[in-house]
């Protein structure tokens, strides 16, 4: 007979067709493939049948009986059905329960003989029942022989739709496993030795049917592996790939930097020192650097890379300095401004956003310059370090972040870019960062720019063609350790593992409603005594203006606005106060305005939106209360708590919630209790999974990896087993499927 190919359509079987179709389609299952991958979420274990008498409430058990009793309820809720059995063996009988599964009652009948799993729970009258049990009816004839033992086993249950059930799947299911043809294995026969997985048709037919549930759980680990190990191959593609091309050789000149360095009004800490050094060493050969680093709120990254840029500029380089937004460009501008007045021979820097642009010459005065104008220069190459948005670098498609979105800056052509330098780099996705250094050849040159509109990849922004930047991400959220391995597995990494010496720790508090008051008053005795504070609201708006709220999302409306807190603690609670607003609807010039007031003390309280989230730094702000801090993620509330303690002063942070849900408490707790950045994040990828963590923009993987990313054993072993391979092999001509499969997953998951 010949056996079904793994593509062969569904309705290509009359008889599944018919019957099912209707049903797998909303399951997304078409093919036989489709089919065999559609995995078991869990197995029911038939394997230890128990006597009724013998059962304890609060266990997962099975019992094999005969249905005395079964009818059928609807309650006074319509649409809501109960089935009711009794179920005996013969050292007793025991109630079974199903909610909303009404054909239970139409092939469980009086008189069948089944194998009933699910928990034995205990009803109000403190009688034992069976809660939602998996069964299978027994055959009857084969009862008497041996078939008991048989069907006494692992049985898979699939995530189910209403009209296909598990049962109904396995019966689809198994057949069709018989009959397949043999699959292809492409995972490397000696990876799959080294690390004890199953081969691909073992594995899926103990997936489904396993004799017992380590088999399961090797099948499982096999499929989570897959996609983890051909992530890791084309990390290492990347990775050489970058390694094989050329970036500018950037010597550092020892003395004047330790000039540089006494001049700053600190010391450095040993880590910036560390990571700095580790800059340094990357930057002065031809291999492009292409590090993370990464390091707490506050801990002092800023002044680090701005030391970065300082030395390309002194080798006659340009660097482009990215933030996500335009508060923060500015406030970097700021930071390496104070950092040139302090030079003998300051390098020409400038700031470029969407809202305009400003330039310090070589003696130090600063002045506006139009973007056209600005942008000449930069591609004269005389400016040596360009701060702006994301916008300045990155011309193609649309961006994530809201400094950008919306509006089309044309992108910019430097003469001799060496160093690109983006900070908040988790907030930018993958592809883009991978956009930016890939395949550097296919910038164009400057006079080919605009020939096809700017919409192509590269066309606007000029690198010479034979050198890529050095590429330099910070990040203060940082990333877990199983996610650094895997997304970021390209990625070398500085760190910074100490606050700059002084801080203290942020007094958190989460305030009751009916603390309200008493903080206020805080508030006010903090401002007398010459500090200022935060007030983060989750929206603008007061009303459903801005974001209409449906009827179960009627909490919205409930929801904190910038404007209502901003009338009610300008007029009401502190009248005689310095109070200002600061949201993402007023005009770029009017937010620099407020952020530059508050800068200089001369705002008491800031209203705002997570517009200050990232990077703001005020070092007399010492108070950060979060209105409806539930409706902000976990990270996003570590930075915001991160915008105080920068200086000398205690500080506090407040947080604010009406919801009382257990999963708010949990948020709120875990930042109350977070020593520091990384904690955290592992923290947020266990409460929110990797696709939350990351924002969707982030993966292509399906669901199996996605799991896969929060185990960091699996996530080494892929690791470890695909740098073999690729180190024996790296173009895969010795292994065409797994090069096939590698190609299909990359189209799969959008790297290309
Ligand atoms: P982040 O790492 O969060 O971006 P910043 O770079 O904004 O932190 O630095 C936070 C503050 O700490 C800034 O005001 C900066 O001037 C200051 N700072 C940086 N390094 C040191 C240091 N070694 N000692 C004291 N203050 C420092
Ligand atoms: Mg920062």
């Amino acid at each position: 007979m010949s056996k079904l190919p793994l593509e062969m359509p569904l309705d290509a079987f009359p008889g599944i067709a018919q019957k099912f179709s209707k049903y797998l389609k909303k399951l997304g299952i078409a093919s036989v493939r489709d089919l065999l991958w559609h995995f078991p979420a869990r197995y029911e274990d038939f394997s230890q049948v128990r006597r009724i008498l013998d059962l304890e409430p609060g266990e997962q058990a099975t019992i094999q009986g005969t249905v005395e009793e079964i009818n059928l309820r609807r309650t006074w809720r319509k649409n809501f059905t109960i089935v009711e059995a009794i179920i005996a063996d013969d050292s007793g009988n025991i109630r079974a329960v199903w909610f909303n599964q009404p054909y239970i009652a139409h092939t469980l009948r009086v008189g069948r003989t089944a194998n009933f799993a699910g928990k034995v729970s205990v009803s109000h009258e403190g009688e034992l029942y069976l809660s939602h049990p998996a069964h299978e009816i027994v055959n009857a004839q084969a009862t008497e022989q041996n078939e008991t033992r048989h069907t006494a086993r692992l049985v898979p249950i699939y995530p189910e739709t209403r009209g296909l059930t598990s049962k109904g799947l396995r019966f689809l299911i198994q057949p069709i496993l018989k009959n397949v043809e043999e699959l292809t294995e492409w995972i490397p026969q000696e990876v799959l030795e080294e690390n004890d997985l199953p081969e691909l048709n073992r594995a899926i037919e103990i997936i489904h049917f396993p004799s017992k549930i380590e088999d399961a759980l090797t099948a499982r680990k096999r499929f989570a592996f897959e996609d983890l190990f051909l992530l890791q191959l084309v990390n290492a593609e990347n990775k050489s790939a970058l390694a094989k091309e050329k970036a500018y050789a950037i010597k550092t000149d020892i003395e004047k930097l330790k000039t540089f360095i006494s001049r700053l009004p600190f010391e450095l800490t040993p880590s910036q020192k560390k990571s700095l050094w580790e800059m340094i060493k990357d930057l002065e050969g031809p291999d492009p650097m292409n590090r993370l680093f990464q390091g707490d709120v506050g801990s002092g990254k800023t002044v680090v890379a701005a030391l970065a840029a300082l030395i390309a500029a002194d080798a006659g380089h340009q660097s482009a300095f990215m933030a996500p937004t335009e508060i923060l460009a500015r406030q970097h501008y700021h930071t390496l401004k104070n950092l040139l007045l302090r030079l003998d021979t300051p390098t020409e820097a400038a700031l470029l956003t969407a809202s305009g642009a400003k330039i310090i010459y070589k003696d130090g005065l600063e002045a506006d310059i139009s973007k056209q104008k600005l942008r000449e220069a930069i591609k004269a190459g005389s400016v040596k370090i360009i701060i702006g948005t994301h916008a300045l670098i990155a011309s193609s498609g649309p961006s994530s972040n809201h400094a950008t979105a919306g509006k089309k800056e044309p992108g910019t052509a430097f003469k001799n870019l060496a160093l690109v330098i983006v900070d908040e780099q988790h907030r930018f996705g993958v592809k883009q960062r991978q956009a930016l250094l890939r395949d550097p050849n296919q910038r164009t040159h400057p006079n080919d720019t605009n020939k096809n509109g700017s919409n192509s990849r590269h066309s606007d922004t000029f690198v010479d063609s034979h050198r890529v930047p050095h590429f330099l991400s910070m990040s203060a959220t940082p990333i877990p350790r199983t996610l650094m391995l895997t997304i970021f597995g390209d990625l070398d990494i500085s760190t910074i593992t100490e606050l700059p010496a002084g801080r203290k720790e942020i007094v958190t508090k989460v305030v009751l409603p009916e603390e309200r008051k008493q903080t206020y008053q805080f508030i006010r005795e903090e401002v007398n005594r010459g500090r200022q504070a935060f007030v983060i609201c989750p929206r603008i708006e007061g009303s459903a203006k801005d974001e209409p709220a449906t009827g179960s999302d009627f909490r919205k409306l409930e929801l904190k606005s910038v404007k209502e807190e901003y009338e009610k603690l300008s007029k009401t609670i502190f009248p005689d106060l310095k109070v200002a607003m600061l949201h993402g609807q007023m005009k770029p010039k009017e937010k620099e305005k407020t952020m530059n007031d508050f800068a200089e003390g001369k705002i008491d309280i800031l209203v705002s939106t997570s517009v200050v989230e990232v990077g703001v730094d005020i070092k007399n702000a010492t108070i950060m209360m979060i209105e409806g801090s539930d409706r902000f993620g976990l990270a996003q509330l570590y930075q915001f708590r991160g915008r105080v303690g920068r200086g000398e002063h205690q500080s506090y942070c407040f947080l604010l919630s009406d919801s009382k849900g257990a999963s708010t408490k949990e948020r709120l707790q875990a930042i109350l209790e977070a020593k520091n950045g990384f904690e955290l994040a592992e923290k947020d990828l266990k409460i929110r999974g990797p696709g939350e963590f990351l924002g969707e923009s982030q993966t292509g993987l399906p669901d199996v990896a996605m799991r896969g990313l929060q185990d960091l054993q699996l996530v080494k072993m892929s690791r470890d087993a695909a740098a073999k391979v690729f180190a024996k092999d790296p173009t895969l001509k010795k292994s065409v499927v797994l090069k096939k499969e590698l190609e299909a997953f990359k189209r799969r998951t959008h790297f290309e």
